[in-house]
C-alpha cells in the first residue's frame, strides 16, 4: 500500500502495529521521507538510492528507532554508520533533541552531499545547529574523534561484529547492526553499566554490506 504523503505513511506503519512507542512515530511524522526519495517515498519498501546504496524500508527504520529508544533520550549521542540518505538520521536527531547530537558517517563522498542536501532541504535547523554532523569515512572504524556514543546504527551488514564500534560505546549502551553475508540477521549489542558485552539476535534481513568503497562502486 502507499500513501499520498508522509503521515499517511506513519499511518499505515501504525495501523500494521509497527510502533510501540509515540516518540518513534512522532519523529518519524517530523522527518518526510518524500525529501529523501525520489521515486514512490511513502510505501513501506526500500529503494535504490545510488552509488549501490539503499534506503531501507520505513518499517526497519521504524524497528531500529524502537529499539534504540531507550538509548536516545534528549541530550544523548548517536552515531549512524552508512548514513545513505540521511534520512534515519534526521529521526535520531529529533529522538535525541536540541541537545543531543547524531553523526552520519558514510564511505561514498556523494552520499555524505546527498545526505547533507537532503537535511537542508527537508530540517535545515538540524545542520545549522550542528545537532546533525555528515562526515566522510569507514564507518567500520566508527568515528573516534566523537565517541563515546550513547548507541550506534549501523544501516549495512558487516561480515563480523566490528570491534571499534563495540569500543566507542558508552557503559551503558546500544548498538543495532545486521551482520551476517548470505544469511544476515539483526544484532542487538548491549555493554552493561559495568562494560559487560552482550549479543542478542532479532531477526532475519537483508542489507548491502558493510564493505570498501571500491567494492561498493563497482557492484
Ligand atoms: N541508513 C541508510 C542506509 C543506506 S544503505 C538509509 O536508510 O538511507 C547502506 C549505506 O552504508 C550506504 O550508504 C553505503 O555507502 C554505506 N556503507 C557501506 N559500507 C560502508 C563503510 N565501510 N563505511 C561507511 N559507510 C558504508
Amino acid at each position: 500500500m502507499t500513501a499520498s504523503n508522509n503521515s499517511g505513511l506513519v499511518n499505515n506503519l501504525k495501523k500494521a502495529g509497527i510502533f510501540q512507542s509515540e516518540r518513534v512515530e512522532n519523529a518519524m511524522k517530523s522527518v518526510d521521507r518524500g525529501k529523501y526519495v525520489n521515486y514512490d517515498p511513502y510505501r513501506d519498501s526500500p529503494q535504490q538510492i545510488g552509488y549501490g546504496a539503499t534506503i531501507s524500508a520505513p518499517h526497519m527504520h521504524a524497528h531500529a528507532l524502537e529499539n534504540l529508544a531507550p538509548f536516545l533520550q534528549p541530550g544523548m549521542k548517536v552515531l549512524d554508520v552508512g548514513c545513505g540518505s540521511g534520512y534515519l538520521t534526521a529521526c535520531l536527531a529529533e529522538m535525541v533533541g536540541p541537545e543531543g547530537k547524531v553523526v552520519g558517517i558514510d564511505h561514498i563522498p556523494q552520499l555524505v552531499k546527498l545526505a547533507t542536501d537532503n537535511v537542508m532541504n527537508d530540517r535545515p535547523e538540524l545542520l545549522e545547529s550542528k545537532r546533525v554532523i555528515f562526515v566522510l569515512g569507514d564507518g567500520r572504524k566508527g568515528y573516534p574523534e566523537e565517541a563515546p556514543y550513547d548507541c550506534i546504527h549501523v544501516g549495512a551488514a558487516a561480515e563480523k561484529m566490528p570491534q571499534d564500534l563495540i569500543d566507542q560505546l558508552k557503559s551503558p549502551g546500544r548498538i543495532f547492526i545486521p551482520v551476517g553475508s548470505n544469511s544476515q540477521y539483526i544484532y542487538q549489542i548491549d555493554k552493561d553499566n559495568d562494560g559487560n558485552v552482550t549479543k542478542k539476535s532479532l531477526m532475519g534481513v537483508m542489507y548491502v554490506p558493510l564493505t570498501d568503497a571500491q567494492k561498493q562502486l563497482r557492484g
